[in-house]
């Protein structure tokens, strides 16, 4: 104890450095930024930064979170919830795993998967957490760059496996340009990679969907020996704040998510709000509907402007402002919409409440008119 005051100065001049820590840590994490939140927004602004769910949870929700326990460790297997979805989907309880937010089982397949020396391929631009996830698990990241239309490029993905590859990330509609994978071009991808390559299929806003010709992984399951699908509570069933996501697929690859799961992560409140929610899905599904229209307004709204965005089958719109983003990001903030820009491709504008519609497209009729080479060059 005698020396305690001073070790800690001394540790505290350590972490201080610019040269760094002098701990050990690994350079791959060292040179990896932690995750980006959506900005909190200022009071008088829409946070349209993180896909998340405008409305309040509904009251059955809400009743369920006050009456769970949290004295208790919860369960473990989440079993009340996994039957539920094996019902649900026609499946047994074992090919459904349960995790606190399908990030975490990304992570966890990931891991599971691919380590030091692997691949994992995927689309780009795509989900921003997939990059920090594949370092995390000390494999290397393969990117394949979107279309022009900005949908995934299935066939050069496909063309881009090797030996080395383990896991293929295919995200529908793709976060953050809204656009959908084909069921047909799906399934030629899952026809031209080999059966022992993990695929997984990230589907985080399929409750949006609206396009009749989009692939939908509750039609597969079963088919392939090789397939998981992810969802989650998060974006169209409005929990974000509890954390709480799925995989569907072979019980054998879910058991490896399992086992390099921490164990009790997925909380009683969560559980418990996630069966509310399915007990009372078609009020969320009224509310879902909802997003959408009003997704397919702003869509009209931004296409008569002359904007090029992308149709998109989730609850966010991609502005392709390429290298204006940040000045066309500032355009969004000066009205009062706090979006998510991801510089140098674009802006991406989650649809959210009603009042914020006509925020979004004053912003982006000031962009247009202050940058208009920006709907001219994407066309
Ligand atoms: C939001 C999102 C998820 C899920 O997030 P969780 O809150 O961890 O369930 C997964 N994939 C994509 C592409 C997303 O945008």
């Amino acid at each position: 104890m005698r020396n305690c005051t001073s070790s800690r100065n001394r540790l505290e001049g350590v972490t201080d450095s610019p040269t760094g820590p002098g701990v050990r840590l690994r350079p791959e994490i060292l040179a990896t930024a932690p995750y980006r939140q959506g900005k909190p927004a200022p009071s008088d602004s829409f946070k349209l930064s993180s896909n998340e769910n405008p409305f309040d949870p509904i009251p059955a929700v809400v009743e369920a979170i006050a009456a769970a326990s949290v004295n208790r460790y919860p369960d473990a297997a989440a079993l009340a919830l996994s039957e539920r979805l094996a019902a649900r989907f026609g499946v047994g309880h074992g090919e459904v795993h349960v995790g606190s937010g399908s990030v975490s089982i990304l992570a966890q397949l990931i891991q599971a998967a691919a380590g030091p020396g692997d691949e994992v391929l995927y689309s780009w631009r795509s989900f921003e957490a997939y990059p920090g996830l594949v370092t995390v698990a000390g494999a290397s990241s393969v990117r394949v760059p979107n279309l022009p239309d900005h949908r995934h490029d299935l066939a050069s993905m496909a063309a881009a496996v090797t030996d080395q590859t383990r896991v293929a990330i295919v995200c529908t509609p793709n976060n953050p340009t809204g656009t959908i994978v084909t069921a047909d071009e799906f399934a030629a991808f899952m026809n031209a990679v080999p059966n022992n390559l993990l695929v997984l299929l990230d589907e985080a806003y399929v409750e949006f969907v609206t396009d009749l010709d989009a692939v939908n992984g509750s039609t597969l399951l079963g088919r392939y020996p090789n397939l998981v699908i992810l969802r989650t509570f998060s974006k169209a069933f409005g929990l974000a704040g509890l954390r709480v996501g799925y995989a569907v697929g072979p019980e054998q690859i879910l058991n490896a998510a399992r086992a390099t799961a921490i164990p009790l992560s997925v909380t009683e409140p969560a559980q418990r709000a996630a069966l509310a929610a399915l007990d009372h899905e078609a009020e969320i599904l009224e509310r879902v509907d909802i997003i959408a229209r009003r997704r397919e307004e702003i869509f009209e709204g931004l296409r008569a402007q002359g904007w090029p965005v992308p149709r998109s089958d989730a609850n966010f719109l991609w502005f392709p402002t390429g290298s204006d983003t940040a000045s066309a990001n500032d355009i969004f903030l000066a009205h009062g919409v706090v979006a998510r820009a991801l510089p140098p491709e674009g802006i991406r504008v989650s649809v959210g409440e009603a009042e914020s519609v006509d925020r979004v497209l004053a912003a982006a009729a000031e962009i247009a008119e202050s940058f208009p080479e920006t709907l001219a060059h994407h066309s």
